[in-house]
């Protein structure tokens, strides 16, 4: 048992002074995992990942302050920024998405379905089954680019984040933004759907949050989420190098077990648990790791043009061994017993 694993001495520098108990369980009982830098947006100092000793969730402690974690995200933060997507690609993808969205309802060997769970494997977030409803809330929305791709279909979408969405194209159409933590947020919904699409990590009390979300959905409602996979084989062999690290913004890092206990613990049924690939993490994998060493790198574009090839390979090889960067998981609100 390790109750204060890193002290001033190492530390001094760090901006993590916050310890905390695990945020499943709250055990005080935690064992050292990993001292890890932040190799993406270089915010100084070393964080230190541990493992609860009673529910195996690994966490950051300790981490920045709340009020003070607005230093660890610049303004260049990928996900409040454009759309990364090519208007071709866009164009493309909103096609299959018509086709995959259509109300469908038969069997799992309908060629629709078959089409959906191929685009749930390759795309880097979901599309819910209309059959579910309509009514979702994107949490951790971003640029509100998938609360576009929902509207485009037809959906009635709403988004949630810390940081004001300024996209024009997202207020123009009139889609409901809330801004805020969702474990300090209430009343909102009822939602047929609750999506987190690599928000999970990010958040102070992943917990609660998920019961509060559970809340916001309509009895039978769906919440699907993907983070990335501490568990992976990825995560494994590039150690503090592996992008889905990314501390001090990473507070959790989830595997397909402990988040379906956090689900669990917080009245949800887990009804899958699917593996995604090109999700961009190998060559971004890659590129920290040559970093780390040393090794020339060629600037982007171009190790895109020159990785992506090996991107393909390496991604096909661990999805088939069931052990790729991120992971997508779908549960189900439980019947309360006590209405
Ligand atoms: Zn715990």
């Amino acid at each position: 048992m390790i109750n204060n694993p890193v002290t001033g001495n190492e530390n001094q520098n760090n901006l993590a002074t916050e310890f905390v108990s695990c945020p499943m369980c709250s055990s005080s009982r935690y064992k050292a995992v990993m001292t890890a830098r932040d190799l993406i947006h270089h915010i100084p100092g070393t964080y230190n990942l541990v493992q609860c000793t009673d529910c195996e969730l690994v966490f950051l402690n300790p981490r920045i302050p709340r009020d003070k974690i607005s230093i660890a995200y610049p303004s260049d933060y990928a996900p409040w920024g454009k759309d990364p997507f090519s208007p071709l690609k866009r164009i493309l993808t909103a096609r299959v998405r018509r086709l995959v969205a259509a109300p469908c309802r038969k069997p799992l060997n309908n060629p629709l379905k078959q089409l959906k769970y191929l685009y749930d494997t390759f795309s880097y977030r979901s599309l819910p089954s209309r059959d579910a409803g309509t009514r979702l809330l994107d949490v951790g929305c971003g640029a509100g680019q998938y609360l576009l791709d929902l509207d485009d279909i037809g959906w009635n979408v709403e988004g949630l984040d810390v940081a004001p969405v300024t996209n024009e194209k997202v207020r123009s159409r009139g889609i409901r933004i809330h801004t805020g933590e969702p474990e300090l947020m209430d009343n909102l919904g009822p939602y047929d759907i609750i999506t987190a699409w690599h928000a999970m990590e990010h958040l102070w009390e992943p917990l609660k949050a998920l019961e509060r979300f559970r809340k916001w959905l309509r009895p039978g409602g769906f919440f699907i989420a993907a983070v990335p996979n501490f568990a992976g084989l990825p995560a494994r062999i590039a150690d503090e190098n592996w992008c889905g690290i990314d501390v001090p913004r990473h507070l959790v890092q989830f595997t397909p077990s402990t988040l379906t206990g956090m689900l669990e613990r917080a009245g949800f049924e887990v009804l899958n648990v699917h593996h995604k690939i090109f999700s961009g993490h190998t060559s971004g994998t890659i590129r920290l790791m040559a970093q780390a060493k040393n090794y020339a790198y060629p600037p982007s574009p171009y190790d895109r043009i020159i990785f992506r090839p090996i991107e393909i390979i390496i991604d096909i090889f661990l999805w088939l061994a069931d052990s790729t960067h991120t992971f997508g998981i779908l549960a189900q609100k439980k019947t309360d017993p006590y209405p």
